[in-house]
């Protein structure tokens, strides 16, 4: 009984810890297709609830579109249901490099190869691109997928404060020394919905002589005036070398991920990286409803623009109400609360108001930060958001922090 002796009671500590401290995440049953409107259980257990969903990645609202339905159909049809393979030895259809080729075309890169997600795609870059006497230079709150890519790449590690430039430069000085450098960074950044400065990225790259590498999975298919991310919205289309992205947000939210830029690059992944040699292949149901989703955005930018409009209206009518909101353009609208517990009161409230969002708080965020994060998507109508505005109305009156800054709410409920 090796496991009942010791380890089970070092996991069951664990495990009271996580509760103790308040940090255990527990998941609610969603009973219906993802979307505008579903029906969650919560807690488990409890009666079903219809509520408006404000709390997923599905900005575009493709999760559930029947045109892309129908292609996954298609794609299990005509080219089965799994590969029983990886891409190398017998995992790659027709269907697999098209998409890249699709994925390619619609980020205006060089290349693409398929990851089985983008976690993968972060966890193979780093380690097949630089060595030891290579450099990477890393935003501060880069993704957790990032930061385990870059922990399993010899490299050397740099780290600038968040999105400063000033650092990024003094950095950049640092690591003169090493041979190859790469600046490392999200497109967007998903707790405050804030775009990273590529401009002035790219530059000091050109300047000092570095690669850049920016995973744009909360900007593919909606960020920049047709939908391409960041490099699209900066102006930098082409300067960036390397895009990590996911096809789990916007992209339909299934899963699947790539690296996308430089042709020698993407080759040498195709050769050397570990999550694309030693993973299964993307199930063609997956590819075929992928590709669809990049039809349906190369051809309109329609949900694109719905989803522009829909953002900007919840922010504005937010803001009007008195909502102290993170300034920016992204469908990510942080509503700052600062104190822990008041977020997870009011995201309980929300529940029973019909609005799903959840509270996020330490470690997710800072200390003190704490906030609902609302996420925005193509799929809500006028009517959901005017909803959900009059809702958040009703129980920021009840906890009397309309019109109330950072300041005067900490006084009123502490950090
Ligand atoms: C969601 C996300 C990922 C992970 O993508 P998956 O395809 O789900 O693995 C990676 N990086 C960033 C920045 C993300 O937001």
């Amino acid at each position: 009984m090796a496991y009942g002796s010791k380890a089970k009671e070092f996991y069951q500590n664990e495990l009271k810890n996580i509760a103790t401290a308040g940090l255990s995440k527990e998941e609610r049953y969603i009973r219906s297709p993802q979307g505008a409107d579903i029906k969650v259980e919560f807690p488990q257990g409890a009666p079903e609830m219809e509520v408006i969903n404000f709390c997923a990645n599905n900005y575009l609202g493709l999760s559930s579109h029947p045109e892309v339905i129908k292609a996954a159909h298609q794609g299990l049809d005509n080219r089965g249901y799994g590969m029983s393979s990886v891409r190398f030895i017998c995992g790659t259809q027709d269907i697999h490099r098209e998409l890249e080729r699709k994925l390619t075309e619609f980020l205006k890169t060089e290349d693409t190869i398929l990851f089985p997600s983008c976690m993968d795609a972060n966890a193979g870059v780093f380690d097949v691109l630089l060595d030891r006497e290579d450099a990477m230079i890393a935003d501060k709150l880069v993704h957790a997928s990032i930061v385990d890519g870059m922990r399993l790449c010899k490299a050397q590690q740099y780290v600038y404060k968040h999105s400063n430039m000033d650092h990024l430069k003094e950095k950049l000085k640092e690591s003169q020394e090493n041979r190859l450098r790469m600046i490392i960074t999200d497109g967007v950044f998903s707790m405050d919905g804030d775009i990273a400065k590529l401009d002035t990225i790219c530059d000091l790259a050109e300047k000092y002589d570095a690669m850049v590498l920016v995973d744009d999975s909360h900007s593919t298919g909606f960020v920049g005036k047709t939908g391409r991310g960041t490099h699209e919205h900066c102006g930098v289309i082409g300067r960036i070398d390397i895009i990590t992205t996911t096809l789990g947000k916007a992209l339909g939210g299934a899963s699947g991920g790539c690296v996308s830029g430089r042709k020698e690059i993407v080759d040498l992944l195709r050769q050397r990286a570990r999550p694309y040699l030693f993973s299964n292949t993307v199930p063609p149901v997956i590819v075929s409803a992928a590709s669809k989703v990049l039809d349906i955005i190369s051809r309109t930018t329609e949900r694109r623009d719905k989803l522009e409009k829909n953002t900007l209206y919840f922010r504005k009518k937010m803001t009007e109400a008195g909502f102290d909101i993170k300034e920016g353009i992204h469908p990510i609208a942080p509503i700052m609360l600062y104190n822990a517990k008041l977020s997870s009161d009011i995201a309980r409230d929300l529940y029973y108001e019909g609005i799903y969002v959840i509270g996020f708080f330490f470690p997710v965020v800072p200390r003190g930060e704490a906030r609902i994060r609302v996420q925005i998507s193509a799929d809500h109508e006028m009517t959901h958001l005017n909803k959900a505005i009059e809702a958040f109305t009703k129980i920021g009156r009840k906890y009397d922090i309309l019109g109330k800054n950072k300041k005067e709410i900490i006084e009123k409920y502490g950090m």
